[in-house]
């Protein structure tokens, strides 16, 4: 049985499908079954990071009984399995969002691993994403506002009874400016899954419409992604810290 993560935040643009797309890029590196699922209904965007912005059947379809979910899924060209919406604000006023809760019950079956984008803000469409997964991720920018939007949501996850596995931080900067991650921690009261610095090689991938784990594989944010995946699927290695002696050692193959 596979398991859903939900990628969510409190406010918009932070880098959520950014996130959803290269954890699951790197957890299907792994050999892990993955589907990438767009849980933003009403402004979907995993088909458009990916290069399938319309599609002749989508999840909306399936929501609106009209296809069935097999009929739904994409394969990218890097292998990595997609469900996308459909962008038609029309189809999508006609959906119930409780759907989606039978949809994952389906989804489970048929990947190891689900990645659910989903959209921003404490809406029912947001909530309908948190309902339908099994732990949640919470993405937020080292920045006040955004945190402070996070501890929202993260309170929201808490009253529907589900797990939050932990937030992301993206889009760092390092310039002195960003918020502190011990008092990111502190106020979200959350484990610190990993910490994705601004790099400018994701808005290439977005261009070549492909997950910058992809596109850009030893990248900054490439390689903060494949640790995240390697934790949150238990591959994940803490480096050992050696001493100066223990460093030359090895060097030398002599430990
Ligand atoms: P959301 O899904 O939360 O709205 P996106 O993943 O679409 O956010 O990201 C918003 C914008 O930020 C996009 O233009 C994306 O390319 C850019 N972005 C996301 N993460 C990074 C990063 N680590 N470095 C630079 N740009 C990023
Ligand atoms: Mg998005």
């Amino acid at each position: 049985m596979g398991k859903i993560f939900v990628i969510t935040s409190g406010k918009g643009g932070v880098g959520k499908t950014t996130t959803a797309i290269n954890l699951g890029a790197a957890l299907n590196s792994f050999g892990e079954e993955v589907i990438i699922a767009d849980g933003n209904l009403s402004t979907p965007n995993v088909g458009l990071h990916l290069g399938a912005p319309i599609v002749p059947v989508s999840l909306t379809h399936v929501l609106l009984g009209k296809a069935k979910l097999d009929e739904a899924i994409y394969e990218h060209e890097s292998g990595t399995k997609i469900l996308p919406c459909s962008l038609s604000i029309k189809e999508m006023s006609k959906i119930k969002k409780d759907k989606l809760y039978d949809v994952s019950k389906k989804l489970r079956k048929l990947a190891d691993y689900i990645i659910l984008d989903s959209a921003a803000g404490l809406g029912e469409e947001a909530l309908a994403a948190i309902e339908s997964g099994d732990e949640v991720i919470i993405v937020t920018n080292p920045e006040l506002p955004s945190v402070t939007d996070a501890l929202k949501a993260a309170s929201v996850v808490r009253d529907l009874g589900k797990e939050i596995k932990g937030v992301i931080i993206t889009r760092v900067q390092k310039d002195g400016l960003d918020m502190p991650y011990s008092n990111i921690k502190e106020m979200l009261e959350l484990p610190i899954l990993g910490v994705i610095p601004e790099d400018k090689s994701v808005r290439k991938a977005l261009v070549r419409k492909d997950a910058v784990f992809h596109t850009h594989p030893k990248s900054g944010a490439s390689r903060a992604y494949k640790e995240i995946a390697a934790k949150i699927s238990g591959r994940y290695k803490p480096r050992e810290k050696l001493s100066m002696y223990q460093s030359l050692m090895a060097r030398f193959g002599l430990r």
